[in-house]
């Protein structure tokens, strides 16, 4: 740690963090004008090709594949370059060579790159948010919050770099000084969702940047137009070539590649177990030419569940189950896919919220009088149907919204009558479809709760305070919520992620974050 670095640390002032404002609503004035706007404009750029981003360059390769709108599968928003095992063996050497400047890079102007990047999305928001209205069919609030929240990560990432920045004094013995500070992993590969695009993306690849790592970023191939947005913000910004690459290509083709290469120290995934499990695999295994031991940072699925309890407040619980169940048509790792509800208040609470959920209106994102909109792909759209004939097996089906004919729609389902032994009740789905339980007790309610290999977010409605405490206690998800919904987090005051099969026990946008992307130092000196 050299004396330059302390300074630019310290020197760099930047005013205390605040949360980006999430949506304003869709009759703010502003956005009323400003997203039909955008929407036209981005129309206008469909069908674009993206190429690869190596070492500051732009790379085209001969293998390109078409990301398109799932309200509207003809309309094509980016053909996409795909990078092949070579171009990510070409970013991995590219990062490698921007890695001794970067890593010595003083801690406070990294910072400054993340807040600059911060300045142009928040410029941006409209636009970045029409991207993502038409290539994941999100709805307005649903995309703006998304940009939020990436905005707060780089503005949050950048001032806890300033804290970390600064060598911690640890005290004197027998006259000796001794400090203790933080230095890069070195290469970290960064494997992102399409579910949040530009939010965990950003998150996890500003995370890795400001620490002084270089990044070879992946986004899903489902998001890969919104994955280049972050090329679009580290180009401007003037971030030095080398220190993020961007190289969309099929997880099945380049994943295990850039997961096993020695050259990388760090892994940061988010997505599902299924990969996630693959991936924490095969980083334990170390050939004879890996210098260091992977580290793996990764978030994975979720069975997220609300209680109701026989004293809640029905007219509080309705809108915020119906939220967290089929916002973004449940495609969201915090989704409420678990519904259970205490006995005693089952037969009003039930039909009312069902009735709610029957006039919810479906169909594109981009009309926002859509509550709901199209699943990501066709893929997507077979999976959950294959659940949603599993729920009339192991339950009654109590709502199945009809849909569009055309696009990647699938019904908005209640399921009742499940038991925590139906798959129902302990397999992801990751769409629409709630599986409504009926408790005896809190007891129960509260076993039931726990009774998944995932533990990410969770949600009670009770009046009662002896029931919210043992929740507390008792009810053991990454992310708890009283009397409100379980989605919806923001960085620095909820920092998100969840443990056992949710992840390992990391929190995106919380005080030790970062810690996960740098090896700590001690140095003592004596006079
Ligand atoms: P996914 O299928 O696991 O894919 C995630 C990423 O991994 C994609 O970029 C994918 O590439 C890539 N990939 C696929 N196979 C790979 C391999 N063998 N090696 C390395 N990378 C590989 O998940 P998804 O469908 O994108 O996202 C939905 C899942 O993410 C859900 O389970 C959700 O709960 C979870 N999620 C969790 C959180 C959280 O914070 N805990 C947040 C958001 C989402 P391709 O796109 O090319 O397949």
């Amino acid at each position: 740690m050299n004396k330059k670095q302390n300074e630019t640390a310290s020197e760099l002032k930047l005013p205390a963090f605040k949360n980006e404002r999430i949506f304003p609503g869709c009759d703010d004035p502003k956005v009323k004008q400003a997203f039909p706007r955008a929407i036209a404009a981005v129309r206008k750029k469909l069908g674009k090709s993206y190429a690869l981003y190596i070492g500051g360059k732009d790379v085209v390769t001969d293998e390109v594949i078409d990301s398109i709108n799932p309200a509207n599968p003809d309309e094509v928003v980016g053909r996409v370059c795909q990078a092949g095992t070579k171009e990510v063996e070409d970013a991995l050497i590219a990062a490698q060579n921007a890695l001794p400047s970067w890593r010595d890079t003083p801690p406070g102007k990294r910072a400054e790159y993340l807040v600059k990047a911060a300045a142009i999305a928040r410029e941006r928001i409209y636009e970045f948010s029409a991207w993502q209205v038409l290539e994941e069919g999100k709805q307005w609030a649903q995309a703006y919050n998304d940009l939020a929240e990436g905005i707060d990560f780089l503005d949050y990432y950048a001032r806890e770099m300033i804290r970390f920045g600064q060598p911690q004094d640890m005290g004197s013995y027998a006259g000796e000084i001794n400090q203790y500070f933080y230095q890069p992993k070195g290469i970290a590969a960064v494997i992102a969702p399409w579910n949040f695009p530009f939010a965990i993306s950003c998150g996890m690849c500003a995370a890795a940047i400001v620490t002084g790592n270089c990044v070879v970023f992946k986004p899903s191939n489902q998001s890969p137009v919104v994955g280049h947005h972050l090329v679009e913000l580290f180009s401007e910004v003037g971030l030095p070539a080398g220190v993020f690459n961007y190289t969309p290509g099929r997880g099945s083709v380049i994943g295990d590649f850039l997961v096993d290469s020695p050259k990388v120290s760090i892994i940061a995934f988010t997505g599902s177990m299924e990969v996630g499990l693959r991936i924490i695999e095969r980083a334990g295994r170390t050939p004879e030419n890996q210098p260091c031991v992977k580290k793996v940072v990764c978030e994975m699925g979720g069975k997220n569940v609300m209680i109701i309890d026989e004293d809640a407040d029905i007219d509080k619980a309705i809108p915020a189950v119906l939220y967290s169940a089929f916002g973004y048509q449940g495609q969201k790792c915090s989704a409420c896919s678990r519904l259970i509800v205490l006995d005693k208040i089952y037969d009003e609470f039930v039909p009312r919220l069902v009735e709610a959920a029957r006039k919810l209106k479906i169909g594109p994102a981009e009309d926002p009088e859509n509550y709901m909109g199209a699943v990501i792909d066709q893929a997507a759209v077979k999976k959950i149907l294959e659940y949603i004939e599993l729920a009339a097996k192991e339950g009654t089906i109590a709502l199945r919204a009809s849909v569009p004919q055309k696009g990647y729609y699938v019904p908005l389902t209640i399921v009742e009558g499940i038991t925590p032994e139906d798959r129902l009740a302990q397999e992801e789905v990751f769409g629409p479809l709630l599986a409504v339980m009926r408790a005896r007790d809190f007891d129960q309610a509260i076993e039931w709760a726990n009774s998944t290999r995932f533990a990410l977010t969770g949600g009670v409605f009770s009046r009662n305070r002896e029931h919210l405490e043992r929740c507390r206690r008792e009810f053991r998800v990454g992310n708890l919520y009283l009397n409100r919904g379980c989605v919806g987090a923001l960085v620095k005051i909820q920092p998100f992620g969840g443990f056992k099969m949710s992840g390992v026990g990391t929190k995106a946008g919380g005080p030790d974050y970062l810690l996960h992307f740098m090896d700590p130092r001690s140095l003592t000196e004596q006079p």
